[in-house]
């Protein structure tokens, strides 16, 4: 039988989480439903995803959120939520109470997939969310919702973040990522000349796009002269003038 998960969205509907630059809840829903999607589509994960709608009080939503993960049959529990503070704390964190090594892997992996600081795995056996729980159970803090820089870097990278801590999840379930191929018809393949941005993207130094090979961002409708098109892997780069690689998949570009 495959391992099960259950992630949900730390704090509710009517009971609402941090407020500053980001609101808790909303983006904490974003993040369980963009990594339940993940999992369960690109990895070959299964699981359930919840969030509280009904509580008027913290203790109401705390049981409704824990009855329901301990409702299900599963191996892992995990509670997204984020940080609170000053307007200068900053960083990814993950509390657990007995999942440490686990924890200490999510943290990096968020602080990697963000480029904050990694505050690392803390353990806190007195959460009611993790002491409830009757499997092993992580709570992450994505990072501060006070935080300009960290907002603004969860802003840019939401979907490195979903896939890191997707990943970390399919590492602790042994799930497996399926094969996607893409369609050619999805990328352009040949044809030089100028490309228009249809969709904000990145230029990158390196034919891999690694956040650490990132250049510059590519504003929707700038044009860049294209003089060759590399095929890399499954997919196709375009290779800008001075030398940068952006993608060639139509969703984002388009050759005028
Ligand atoms: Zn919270």
């Amino acid at each position: 039988m495959p391992k099960k998960f259950v992630i949900s969205s730390g704090h509710g509907a009517k009971v609402p989480g941090a407020s500053g630059i980001l609101n808790e809840h909303e983006e904490a829903k974003k993040v369980v439903n963009r990594v339940f999607s993940i999992l369960t589509n690109n990895y070959n994960g299964s699981g359930y995803k919840y969030h509280e709608k009904t509580a008027t009080s913290q203790d109401q939503n705390l049981a409704n959120i824990v009855n329901h993960h301990n409702s299900k049959s599963r191996s892992l529990d995990i509670s997204v939520h984020f940080n609170s503070a000053s307007a200068s704390a900053t960083g990814s964190e993950c509390l657990y109470y007995d999942e440490k090594s686990l924890s200490k892997k999510m943290s990096k992996a968020m602080a990697d997939a963000l480029g904050i600081l990694d505050r690392g795995a803390k353990e806190r056996k007195e959460l009611y969310f993790l002491r409830k729980t009757v499997k092993p159970a992580i709570l992450l803090e994505v990072c501060f919702v006070t935080s300009e820089k960290d907002a603004k870097a969860y802003r840019e990278n939401f979907e490195g973040l979903c896939q890191a801590i997707a990943k970390v999840i399919a590492d602790k379930l042994d799930y497996k990522k399926k094969e996607s191929k893409p369609k050619k018809s999805e990328y352009y393949t040949e044809g030089n000349g100028l490309y228009r941005i249809k969709k904000k993207c990145w230029a990158y130094s390196k034919l891999k796009f690694d956040k650490k090979n990132r250049v510059e961002v590519c504003p929707e409708n700038t044009v860049y002269t294209i003089v060759d098109i590399v095929k890399y892997g499954l997919v196709y780069r375009l290779k800008t003038k001075s030398g940068l690689y952006i993608t060639a998949k139509k969703a984002f570009v388009e050759k005028v």
